[in-house]
């Protein structure tokens, strides 16, 4: 049987840019490569896939770089990704075999894991080799971030896990770098796909994406409606940030369902969050608790927010949010919107 080798991270592109995820799986791939002897590929799967993108790749750390290009890519299907990913692992199969936990991520690993035959950590904030198994150590929160695990996979190969976005930073580009750029047909039969993509929509998303913001505003069912939402958008357009909300606001139409976090809506780590009126449920937490300061405004000095809050007034929101945003907006007048990251605190403070 041939032995298995190298680790290789499923890539993701918009248009000709590479998504933050892929360098970061390019950081924590070439961490595994490096620390195992191995060699780290990238795989991109699409339809005319841009040499930007496979170029860009080898410069954030990839050693190889497999392009899977044909018309039935065009448009994502689980299907066909699933498949010629399949296909890809039967012919060089790899050691370990990453993807990001995003959208395609999420749809993807669970399916190829069955198909191999294999295990899958899904949602890890960490990857390394373990020094005394050599199998790759996946450490991911559990029980809505309450808790921290770690994961060994004896048995399956690929070792596989998705990585959580901004969990990683990048490596430095480094554009003297160079690399091999392999073209790979799988050979699917699209008659055989079972899905098809008979349309898109767009959905128009203004100003920063919630999973790319570094500072989230969230709303929650104390907001009692859709209007205190856009004091919610004044405040994320001085601290040039992205609005978020639980789920009841979302259920109740007061906002887009893409605004959702949480277990069963976005996951973001920014570096600065502030909940507004919402009791921070562990559901709700499975979605931001990666977020570096946690500021939260609620009336109830017992709601769980402030068990994980940096920064907490207690307080009705309406008394507090006009006088924040007027100061934010002073501060961000003389020295631009970059302020909210600015703070920075060890440690957790009292929820005064
Ligand atoms: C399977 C499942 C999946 C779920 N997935 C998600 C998910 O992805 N994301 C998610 O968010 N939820 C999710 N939920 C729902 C979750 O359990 C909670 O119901 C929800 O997160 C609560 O939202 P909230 O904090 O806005 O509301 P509440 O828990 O009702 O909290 C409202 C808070 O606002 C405060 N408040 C009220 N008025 C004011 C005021 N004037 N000023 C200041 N504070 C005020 C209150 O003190 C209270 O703490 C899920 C539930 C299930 C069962």
């Amino acid at each position: 049987m041939t032995e298995r080798k190298g680790v290789v991270i499923v890539g993701e592109f918009s248009d000709a840019n590479l998504a933050p995820i892929s360098s970061e799986l390019l950081a924590i791939g070439r961490k595994l490569a490096d620390e195992s002897g191995q060699e780290l590929s990238a795989v991109f799967i699409g339809n005319e896939i841009s040499d930007q993108v496979t170029n860009e790749a080898i410069f954030f750390g990839a050693e190889r770089v497999y392009v899977i290009d044909a018309p039935l890519f065009k448009d994502y299907l689980n299907d066909s990704y699933v498949g010629a990913l399949e296909q890809l692992d039967k012919e060089i199969m790899p050691e370990t075999l990453l993807l990001g936990h995003t959208s395609l991520g999420r749809d993807v690993a669970p399916r190829l894991a069955f198909r191999l035959d294999t295990g899958v950590t899904l949602d890890c904030i960490d990857l390394s080799i373990d020094a005394e198994t050599k199998l790759v150590e996946k450490t991911k929160p559990v029980y809505g971030g309450n808790a921290i695990a770690k994961y060994i996979c004896e048995e399956g190969r690929p070792q596989m896990a998705t990585v959580r976005a901004k969990a990683v930073s990048p490596l430095g580009r480094d554009a003297s770098r160079s690399g091999e750029i392999v073209a790979f047909d799988p050979g699917l039969d699209e008659v055989a796909m079972r899905g098809k993509v008979v349309g898109r929509v767009k959905e128009e998303v203004a100003g920063v994406k919630l999973e790319d913001a570094d500072v989230v505003i969230c709303g929650g069912r104390g907001l009692v409606g859709p209007e205190p939402f856009e004091k919610l958008h004044e405040l994320a357009g001085i601290l040039n940030g992205a609005v978020g909300a639980t789920r009841h606001p979302c259920d109740a139409g007061w906002c887009p369902y893409h605004y959702q976090i949480g277990l069963t809506g976005k996951l973001i780590s920014p570096s600065l969050y502030i909940g507004i009126a919402l009791s921070g449920s562990s559901q709700h937490q499975a979605g931001m608790s990666g977020s570096k300061i946690i500021v939260a405004i609620n009336n109830d000095p017992e709601a769980n927010i402030f068990g994980i809050a940096h920064y907490g007034v207690v307080a009705d929101y309406q008394k507090v949010l006009p006088s924040f945003i007027e100061k934010c907006g002073e501060l961000s007048s003389k020295k631009g919107p970059d302020i909210g990251i600015e703070i920075q605190k060890e440690g957790r403070s009292q929820n005064e």
